[in-house]
């Protein structure tokens, strides 16, 4: 990883309202404290739904707990006329620190576009908030266009408009990993993150790429976590289902 710090990303998807995710991210630090994580060492970051939000900042803040969190989403817009969206300055109000961005389903269930990630990305950025940008192909994709070609472009557009130096996360998501219980190979999501990070220097400079971190997505469990890790491109993971589960989690976090 290159001097990078690892990050290990938990998106809970539309799980644990907000009485559960204080129960949860309690637990969670405990298991952590006693894994003796060392934060210096490992980021480790949960993804609630919206509605968690409030909760677990103030449990975070009154805790002091080590734990980063961010949004699942938010809205390309600021204010106005935008019946159910929720903006960047909103989240960073509430000390998010990172925003999922072009998330698989987002695409597939709510057609966003590469322009739609593109102008969200824009708008998390506008708001002091970390984009954890998610590319991706489908088994499809794979079979016509080989490993790269469609997470390349996908990233391509996202970062068009992304000053140069801007602190980003990428994730590579193979939608046919994505909670399907068949992970890509370290190898495959290597050579992908790779591609991806050569993108990123292409489009906000090299000292960006240098410090990028990359992930990797799509079925982790504490049981293949080591092998991705290893890899020199893949910077941690971005973790479905297996961040519902605390002593999975916390197993992926110390890797192993
Ligand atoms: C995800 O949805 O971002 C994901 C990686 O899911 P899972 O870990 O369940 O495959």
């Amino acid at each position: 990883t290159n001097g990078r710090v690892p990050l290990i990303a938990g998106n809970w998807k539309l799980n644990l309202d907000h009485l559960q995710s204080i129960a949860f991210v309690q637990k969670l630090a405990w298991s952590l404290k006693d894994a003796r994580l060392d934060f210096n060492d490992v980021e480790v970051a949960v993804f609630p739904p919206y509605t968690d939000l409030r909760s677990v900042q103030t449990l975070i803040s009154a805790d002091k707990l080590s734990l980063k969190f961010g949004a699942q989403d938010l809205s390309e817009h600021d204010s106005g006329a935008y019946t159910g969206e929720i903006s960047g300055q909103f989240l960073r109000a509430l000390d998010c620190s990172y925003v999922i961005i072009g998330h698989s389903e987002r695409r597939t269930l709510h057609n966003e576009t590469d322009a739609v990630v593109a102008a969200k990305t824009a708008a998390a950025l506008r708001h002091g908030l970390v984009p954890v940008i998610c590319v991706g192909e489908t088994a499809e994709d794979l079979e016509t266009h080989g490993p790269s070609a469609v997470p390349v472009s996908q990233l391509k557009v996202a970062l068009a408009t992304v000053p140069q130096g801007a602190d980003i996360v990428v994730a590579y998501e193979p939608v046919w990993a994505i909670g399907s219980g068949q992970a890509a190979t370290p190898e495959q999501a290597e050579q992908v993150c790779a591609a991806l990070r050569a993108v990123v220097a292409e489009k906000i400079g090299q000292d960006a790429a240098d410090k990028t971190r990359v992930l990797y997505g799509g079925s982790v469990k504490s049981g293949n976590i080591a092998g991705f890790m290893r890899q020199p491109n893949v910077d941690g993971a971005l973790v479905g289902g297996a961040s519902l589960d605390i002593t999975e989690f916390s197993n992926i976090a110390r890797f192993q």
